[in-house]
């Protein structure tokens, strides 16, 4: 049973946030943009596990899609966890093509896709590292040891899998999709001790989604990018202009005459990605351009924002407005950008 689903990927909201802020020109935009694909290739390869995922005993596993959770200042991010009365399984979903090769000695992986070789850290040790943190966060909770497990899943049916000649342990750890059923099963029969009661798995499913929290993992100076060359302001839907004027009431766009009510929001979403989880009126005022407190505090009372500080120094909390559990609307924002 599926108890939280999979959010959109906030790395590809924080890609795409400053795709439209930044200069075409600018020397990391083609790293942003291959970014971007992968971000939307692994998206699609994490939803390709839904099919057999939903064979699987709707009783028995509790299913969590992306789970983000910050652990000694550090964020794990987990694609997809299963938690059953006997084991906790991490996977790692995987769309890739062509050939994919695990050198375990060395722990790399090499695709080889239309006569291109690429090189990557192995997924094996990337999930394992996950399910080692996943183990010492579970702790300071006191539920019962309970094992855990981690597999890597392959999405993509084409893809074809080798291994070095002799390695018997990579196809433990590494699966195809249409494999998962099965997976579990023998899993199963492996850790067929019960731990935890019905009661525990729903108290432990709770904890999860309190303690998640969707965060980009990306940031602007890995991409090389400094924020003053980030534009700022609210951009026309229409002619993607920035920055809008803010009249009294409405924007202006000054290069098409488009007016708009509302195109504040998108605005303060980018700079939720980009910038701060939080905003104040002043910094709200030099970012959206306005130049009356006044005009600035009717429009951030007006969406409703839950805040925090003092009446001197009061922050709004920007964060929900990413909304990152109803992914119809970034769909869209998909099917453009390819
Ligand atoms: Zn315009």
């Amino acid at each position: 049973m599926i108890v939280k689903d999979r959010d959109f990927p906030v790395n590809l909201l924080f890609l795409q946030a400053i795709e439209r802020r930044l200069e075409e020109n600018h020397p990391s935009m083609p790293r942003v943009k291959e970014l971007m694909a992968k971000q939307i290739k692994g998206y699609k390869g994490e939803t390709a596990i839904d099919y057999p995922l939903s064979i699987l005993p709707d009783q028995d596993y509790q299913i969590l899609h992306s789970v983000s959770i910050q652990y000694q200042n550090q964020n794990f991010h987990i694609d997809t966890l299963l938690l059953t009365n006997n084991f906790i399984a991490l996977l790692e979903v995987k769309n890739m093509g062509g050939t994919i090769h695990f050198d375990r000695k060395f722990n790399q992986l090499t695709q080889t896709y239309m006569g291109n070789v690429k090189y990557y850290q192995c997924p094996i040790i990337q999930v394992s590292n996950q399910e080692r943190l996943l183990k010492q966060w579970l702790e300071q909770f006191n539920f019962p040891t309970i094992p855990l497990t981690s597999f890597v899943v392959i999405s993509n049916p084409s893809c074809m899998i080798q291994v070095d000649p002799g390695d018997k342990s990579t196809n433990q750890k590494v699966i195809h999709g249409h494999f998962l059923p099965t997976k579990m099963e023998q899993q199963q029969a492996i850790s067929n001790k019960q731990i935890l009661s019905a009661k525990e798995i729903q108290k432990l499913t709770r904890i999860i989604i309190k303690h998640h929290k969707g965060k980009a993992t990306l940031t602007l100076k890995q991409l090389n990018i400094n924020p003053i060359e980030l534009l700022l302001g609210a951009q026309c839907s229409t002619c993607l202009a920035f920055p809008m004027k803010r009249t009294h009431s409405y924007w202006y766009c000054l290069k098409c005459n488009h007016k708009s009510k509302n195109a504040h929001i998108p605005a303060l979403k980018d700079y939720c990605l980009l910038f701060s989880e939080t905003i104040s009126n002043k910094e709200a005022r030099e970012y959206l351009r306005i130049p009356s407190t006044n005009v600035m505090k009717r429009i951030l009372t007006s969406m409703e924002l839950q805040t925090i500080g003092n009446t001197r120094s009061i922050n709004y909390i920007l964060y929900p407005l990413i909304n990152l559990t109803s992914p119809s609307n970034h769909d869209i924002i998909i099917s453009n950008s390819r």
